[in-house]
């Protein structure tokens, strides 16, 4: 058994990193497979914010990027190893539990952490890819506060729950906030949907697809499709969240775990433990609501505690 692991850790979030520290510091020797390229990059989604003013203990924000090179140094002074591969597989039939990745290591443990996030869907436009991180983001929560967007017109993408609230959260801070959803009725709750309705800093553009993004260095406008007509518009703004969706990164387990209607793990409330005993699950991954960093490190925290007692009660 020497070569098993107590727990490995597949992600490396906010959720992955503080599962992390607690298991190191819990004396349990985790391995965190830290990701390379699925689903993102390692870090996460914090890796393609820009400045975030959200999460406790850093007064004037931290940049997303340190912000993730702390908490990693910090799990390895912990004593957590580090691989950065992408995890292709897992058997879960029984512990010890077999990881295979991409590289084509493989690797055995008799816990499993999941938390390797969601990914937000994004449109699939060139324009969108070069004017990614200069007024294009898929989070308002984190980036709607910067210099850039204040007092300016932006755009939301998207007719969930998320678009309406994204917009409800930008008013704070633009003169303007377009909600444009590509068919003529929001799929946001009807509280939500009257909310939006509601606000006089929200204008609703209907049946609308966006076609490019507009801007050399930065996002400057977008040319809109009228899916009725098909004429075609532009619409000056500073700023464009795209809230069209999340895609939870779950599919090396090829359905081994219960998940939701979406993909999300389930777990019971208040707690990490999976549909498979010894299997955990934090962040992103199983939260299709919060969707926030320091919410994603409380859930890793858990898990790790969750793994411990379980490992302690297995001996
Ligand atoms: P969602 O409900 O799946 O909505 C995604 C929206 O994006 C839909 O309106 C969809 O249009 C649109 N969309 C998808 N792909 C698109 C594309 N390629 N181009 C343009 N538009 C596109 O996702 P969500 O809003 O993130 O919500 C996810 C879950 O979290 C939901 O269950 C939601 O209720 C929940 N949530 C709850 C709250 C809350 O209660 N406070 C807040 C946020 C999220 P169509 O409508 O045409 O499909």
């Amino acid at each position: 058994m020497s070569n098993v692991s107590n727990v490995i850790i597949i992600g490396s979030g906010p959720a992955g990193l503080t599962a992390a520290i607690y298991a190191a510091r819990a004396n349990l020797s985790p391995l965190v497979i830290e990701g390379f390229q699925s689903g993102g990059m390692p870090g996460g989604q914090l890796m393609i914010t820009g400045v975030v003013e959200n999460f406790p203990g850093f007064p004037d924000g931290i940049d997303g990027q340190q912000l993730m090179a702390n908490m990693k140094q910090q799990a390895q002074n912990a004593g957590a190893a580090f691989e950065m591969d992408d995890v292709a597989s897992a058997d879960l039939t029984s512990p010890p539990f077999t990881i295979t990745t991409e590289g084509g290591s493989t690797f055995q443990t008799q816990s499993l952490i999941i938390a390797t996030g969601a990914t937000a869907r994004r449109l699939p436009l060139e324009s969108e890819q070069r004017l990614w991180g200069r007024g294009i983001s898929a989070c308002a929560v984190c980036d709607g506060a910067l210099p850039i967007f204040r007092n300016q017109p932006l755009a939301v993408i998207g007719g969930g729950d998320s678009a309406v609230e994204e917009a409800d959260h930008l008013t704070k801070f633009a003169s303007k906030v377009y909600l444009i959803h590509r068919r003529d009725r929001l799929r946001a709750s009807s509280i939500m949907s009257k909310r939006a309705e509601a606000n006089p800093k929200i204008e609703l553009l209907w049946n609308r697809t966006v076609e490019e993004f507009l801007g050399d260095t930065m996002l400057s406008g977008l040319k809109l499709k009228d899916t009725t007509d098909g004429s075609v518009s532009e619409l000056q703004v500073a700023g464009a969240f795209e809230a069209i969706g999340h895609i939870p990164n779950t599919g090396f387990l090829d359905g081994q775990l219960d998940t939701d209607s979406e993909g999300y793990l389930v777990v019971p409330p208040g707690r990490s433990t999976t549909s498979i005993e010894g299997v955990f699950a934090a962040g992103d991954v199983r939260d299709p609501v919060y969707r926030q960093a320091v919410a994603a490190a409380g859930s890793g925290c858990m898990a790790a505690l969750e793994a411990e007692r379980w490992l302690a009660l297995q001996e």
